[in-house]
């Protein structure tokens, strides 16, 4: 069964965590971040080495090792209860972030939307990841060089995500509102979806029933 998707996608600083952390609070929707993953690793254990190797310079991790990464944590969820993939929807937020990434997926998600958080002004960026490197402490935000980077990964990289799925499945949303409008923006493409996945008849447990 694949898991019911919402991608967030947009530039570091457009707000994907600080929506995707609000919808993954409503019920029906589970809210996953590779960067918290990632962050969460132990920095002594290979992997959390890894991880950190590439983050630190603002590159992309590998596209194989985020991918299993991901994927085991969503099975971990499952096996502890924490997630039901025939009614939850996953809010995805920086993953995928390469056209590998979305190809290596294709198989296990089943994109119901995507959510383009649109950021017209770059430096604005730049000002809210030095805000948050202050307050969360994010190495990765605090030095320009690092940030600049990233913008310029996000370009070449994650953009042409954009152009791997249909366009109908595209919302934009204007990422420089305030973060209560932007929810508003969110809240009424995710709406109907939720209502559409809720009238879905459940589906028998197992075969042959009547
Ligand atoms: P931001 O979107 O602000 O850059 P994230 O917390 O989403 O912050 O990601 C932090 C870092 O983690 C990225 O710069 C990158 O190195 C790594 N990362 C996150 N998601 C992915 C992904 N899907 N593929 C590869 N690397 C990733």
């Amino acid at each position: 069964m694949k898991y019911k998707s919402i991608l967030l996608f947009g530039a570091p600083g457009s707000g994907k965590g600080t929506q995707g952390k609000v919808i993954g609070n409503i019920l029906g929707f589970m809210h996953t971040s590779t960067g918290d993953l990632f962050r969460a690793l132990d920095k002594n254990s290979e992997m959390g080495k890894v991880a950190a190797q590439y983050s630190s310079k603002g590159l992309l991790v590998p596209d194989d090792f985020t991918v299993n990464l991901w994927t085991q944590s969503m099975q971990k969820l499952v096996d502890a209860g924490k997630l039901n993939p025939p009614t939850d929807i996953l809010v995805m937020d920086g993953i995928p972030r390469s056209v590998k990434q979305a190809e290596l997926l294709a198989d296990n998600i089943d994109v119901l939307k995507i959510l383009s958080l649109n950021v017209s002004d770059m430096d604005m960026m730049v000002d809210r990841l030095k805000k948050r490197a202050i307050k969360e402490g994010r190495k990765d935000d605090a030095d320009e060089k690092v940030i600049r980077n990233r913008f310029a990964v996000y370009e070449k990289e994650t953009q042409p995500v954009l152009g791997f799925y249909p366009k109908d499945k595209i919302a934009t949303v204007d990422a420089l509102m305030s973060p209560i409008r932007v929810l508003e923006a969110i809240l009424k493409v995710l709406i109907p979806i939720r209502e559409a996945v809720d009238a879905q008849p459940a589906k028998p447990s197992c075969c042959g029933g009547h």
